[in-house]
């Protein structure tokens, strides 16, 4: 049978220890042995099933993690704070001073800037290149190079990479390809298609409820024990370690995840065809115009859509000020960053999420500052509120 992230997820069921339809939560930091030398095993490494200290990890943490390496189809994963807690340790875990990174030039604004800014203080280079352009990125390949890196579907642009064509680069020349897939959780799945490392910010959508931050690495079993390991493992010694409460509450909500990315879906593809008929400058991997449309849909798990991001350029960071503060006002979603909720957010990224590109690099890769992120939410009548949105676009005079 073919693969498929959602019921993946459902296939896998944990009770409680009374009986409960959901695992009982973890509420411990430090875990107890009958025998000493189980723990000293423990602390190698060696003893399966058995828990030492939270910051490793705890048993609500693993059970998220299966859930989402049964997603990603990955061997295992491993649960962290936040994102940036998943992305970090995993780049300290594969260079070291001297070593080199290939990195999309569109990327979340905070690993641009730890790339960028950070990690030089630890000897390691980045080079930034457009990853659509598989020959520039090969060029940019050197002998230190250890890592490839991209998101599935970039922020704030929405780019497509070709994850598939960029692993047979990074296994042609002995390199990691580590793919952020935050944007396109069960429509891409980018270790079914070569990458060696993939990892979520869960505070989007997979969580789905602007509740929490969180993230995961998904990856083999041996680079999982790698982060983990109570020696030298990023992920055990810079401590970015998810709290087992919202293990399990992220968890909960992962249950309801492919029901969430249809509707997003839906309602994003609908709004886009809409506002390009309008005339509107509009991005979304759905529409036909999209460079990476084709490759997108040859990749794609079809059932769950292109997913819930769009961006429209409304020519001015004023104008595009003056638009969302107005849908604000009519209600129609909020002026924040982030994505995934179920309400639609908008922000401009230029001055938001991407601030930390500077405006000379933001002006080359074509991210303008009237340009508008939207998450789109989960609105029962998108008619509706393309209305809406519409009549705020006229009064605002972008329409
Ligand atoms: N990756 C992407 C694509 C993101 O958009 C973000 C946050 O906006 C992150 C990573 C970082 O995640 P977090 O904020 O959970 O640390």
């Amino acid at each position: 049978m073919s693969f498929n992230p959602a019921d993946n997820i459902q296939d896998l069921q944990y009770y409680g220890e009374f009986g409960g339809v959901n695992p009982s939560i973890s509420d411990s930091s430090t875990f107890t042995f009958l025998a000493a030398k189980t723990m000293f095993d423990t602390f190698e490494g060696n003893a399966d099933g058995c828990y030492l200290y939270a910051r490793h990890s705890t048993p609500s943490n693993l059970y998220l993690g299966k859930a989402l390496a049964a997603m990603e189809g990955t061997e295992t994963a491993n649960v962290s704070a936040s994102g940036m807690g998943a992305i970090t340790p995993v780049i300290l875990q594969l260079c070291g001073a001297g070593d080199h990174v290939v990195s999309s030039r569109t990327i979340y604004g905070g690993t641009y800037a730890f790339l960028k800014n950070f990690i030089p203080r630890l000897g390691i280079k980045t080079t930034f290149v457009d990853i659509t352009k598989l020959a520039i990125v090969e060029a940019a390949i050197t002998k230190n190079t250890k890592i490839l890196y991209c998101e599935a579907v970039s922020n704030p642009l929405l780019e497509v990479a070709d994850i598939a064509a960029l692993s047979a680069l990074a296994k042609k020349h002995n390199l990691k390809l580590v793919v952020d897939n935050t944007f396109s959780p069960l429509s891409i799945s980018p270790a079914k298609l070569g990458a060696d490392v993939v990892c979520h910010s869960l505070t989007k959508f997979i969580n789905g409820s602007s509740d929490t931050v969180g993230g995961v690495v998904c990856g083999t079993q041996e680079f999982i024990n790698d982060l983990r390991n109570v020696n030298d493992g990023a992920s055990m010694l810079l401590g970015s370690t998810m709290d087992s409460l919202r293990a399990s509450s992220i968890l909960k909500n992962m249950r309801t995840l492919h029901i969430r990315m249809k509707q997003h879906s839906y309602n994003a593809a609908y709004l886009a065809d809409k506002f390009q008929a309008d005339g509107l400058i509009t991005v979304y991997p759905g529409l036909e115009s999209h460079p990476s449309h084709k490759l997108f849909k040859s990749n794609m798990n079809t059932e769950f859509g292109f997913g819930g991001m769009l961006t429209i350029d409304v020519g001015t960071l004023e104008k595009a000020n003056e638009l969302m503060e107005l849908m604000q006002q009519k209600n129609i979603g909020n002026l924040a960053v982030s994505l995934g909720f179920y309400r639609t957010l908008f922000s401009a990224p230029g001055t938001s999420t991407s601030s930390e590109i500077p405006a000379d690099e933001q002006k080359e890769m074509g991210l303008s500052k009237g340009l508008i992120r939207f998450s789109i939410g989960l609105d029962n009548d998108i008619e509706r509120t393309y209305q809406l949105m519409k009549s705020c676009m006229v009064q605002v005079g972008v329409l």
